[in-house]
């Protein structure tokens, strides 16, 4: 998967990600992460890439100019036609949108900063916007490092076992079972004994049953969207009987 960020803080963007599962993709590129930042693309003697918003009103608003150049010149180096505008005003960002974005290959992310940027640039560079929820930050970075990492772990190879992605939260519709490791028995409580059964169908049947404990009580607005199998009913109502004895 490649990645061009259009971002006037490239090293907020590289620093971050050259860590952990993020940074051993960089290393085995699978990961491809390039920085594009707009002050290189303007005319302007003192690097200047934002101007105070037409109408008036506080703060200062990225121009079209220096952005619609940087990105142009992202699409015709990396090939991408997907552009992606970081921004409150955008769809929430999902798994499932996680997936989608990996099918791309390819996209071109747009970090915003100050109050924003000119409406033109989205006019007639932005194929999607995109939010990581209902509230505001600085910069269009932090969001833009969430949606690489999440795409990025999608990629086949990227965790060491292929099974870990399948089995997240979300990935499956539903959260992730508890979990457990070693010591099986401490102050803190006992590992529930049929983990260490080895009897793996069994093993498969409970964490089925405590996913969907968890999410029923944590999310069940993920049980309201599921197609619910007979089996999954059946465990839900043998966890609401549960919960009610
Ligand atoms: N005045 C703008 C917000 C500007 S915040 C508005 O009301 O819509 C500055 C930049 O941070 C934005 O351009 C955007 O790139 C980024 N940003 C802020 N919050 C975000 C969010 N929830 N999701 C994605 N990007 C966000």
């Amino acid at each position: 998967m490649r990645f061009d960020v259009v971002t006037l803080f490239p090293s907020l963007i590289e620093d971050a990600l050259f860590h952990g599962i993020t940074g051993r993709a960089i290393k085995e590129n699978k990961l491809i992460l390039k920085t594009w930042n707009p002050r290189d693309f303007t005319d302007s003697k003192t690097n200047r890439i934002d101007d105070r918003p037409y109408g008036g009103g506080p703060g200062m608003i990225m121009e079209s100019e220096p952005l619609i150049r940087t990105i142009k010149a992202a699409k015709e180096s990396s090939g991408s036609h997907h552009v992606v505008y970081m921004s409150p005003q955008g769809k929430s960002f999902n798994q499932k949108k996680a997936e989608e974005f990996l099918q791309y290959k390819n996209i071109i992310l747009l970090s915003g900063r100050y109050e924003g940027i000119d409406e033109r640039v989205i006019d007639n560079e932005v194929d999607e916007v995109s939010s990581v929820g209902d509230f505001i930050v600085s910069g269009g970075e932090i969001p833009a490092l969430l949606i690489i990492d999440a795409v990025c772990r999608l990629e086949e190879g990227v965790l060491g076992d292929p099974n870990s992605a399948r089995e997240d939260s979300f990935n499956n519709g539903l959260l992730e079972f508890p979990q457990y490791t070693r010591p099986d028995s401490n102050e803190f409580g006992d590992v529930p004994d049929v983990l260490l059964s080895g009897n793996h169908s069994e093993i498969n049947l409970w964490r089925l049953k405590e996913s969907l404990r968890r999410t029923l009580k944590l999310r069940p607005d993920l049980i309201e969207d599921r197609l619910l199998t007979n089996k999954e009913k059946d465990l839900i109502s043998e966890i609401k009987s549960e919960e009610n004895s």
